[in-house]
């Protein structure tokens, strides 16, 4: 099987009250499983069966009859990054290299807390926002759906999931709250700096 689904890197109550045992027990064990399922049934016998995930994110994307091996292997993808980009006790202000590297390229960490929380915010519908490191330099962008935009030739370094069965259980319609609180509470900073190296 070359679709795996990883466990999660602490307890599934360890985001608590920010992200609740029962948001990561769909989330993961429901939601993210089920990208899992679907991806390797949908590689199974074909050329794509024994590639690493994000080869079959690459050869897939873009191609209107793997459509559905996209979907589902880049959700696999972006998941497994999602649940790295959070920590118990995380987020705040950053440290190391990406601390530097916000303040040259967004003018500080206010401004890129504002860039995320507003393509968050603004992403329509379901999708990611994300901090990627754009030709040497950060940027945030967002994706719909299972969009990544490692197809676009950018490296992802911190990912939140806007999905709303990623916050709903918890915030409800509150996405704006959930990204707050992400931001506030949750960013694996250790994460992002290795990312970055
Ligand atoms: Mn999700």
């Amino acid at each position: 099987m070359a679709i795996t689904l990883p466990d999660l890197p602490y307890p599934k109550n360890a985001l608590a009250p920010y992200i609740s045992e029962q948001t990561l027990e769909f989330h993961h064990g429901k939601h993210h499983k089920a990208y899992v399922d679907n991806g390797n049934k949908l590689i199974a016998g074909t050329d794509l069966e024994n590639l690493d995930l994000e080869t079959i994110v690459r050869k897939s994307a873009g191609d209107p009859s793997k459509a559905g091996v996209f979907n589902n292997a880049a959700q696999v993808w972006n998941h497994t990054f999602y649940w790295q980009c959070m920590k118990p006790g995380g987020g705040g202000p950053p440290t190391g290299a990406i601390a530097q590297k916000i303040a040259a390229d967004f003018g500080g960490y206010e401004k890129f807390v504002e860039e995320l929380k507003n393509a968050g915010v603004t992403q329509f519908g379901s999708g990611w926002a994300w901090l990627v490191l754009n030709g040497g330099k950060l940027q945030i962008v967002k994706t719909a759906n299972a969009g990544n935009p490692i197809t676009d030739g950018m490296k992802p370094l911190l990912v939140v999931d806007v999905w709303e069965h990623a916050y709903y259980l918890d915030y409800q319609n509150r996405r704006p709250d959930y990204l707050a609180t992400f931001v506030d509470k949750l960013i694996n900073w250790d994460f992002v700096n290795s990312c970055l190296a």
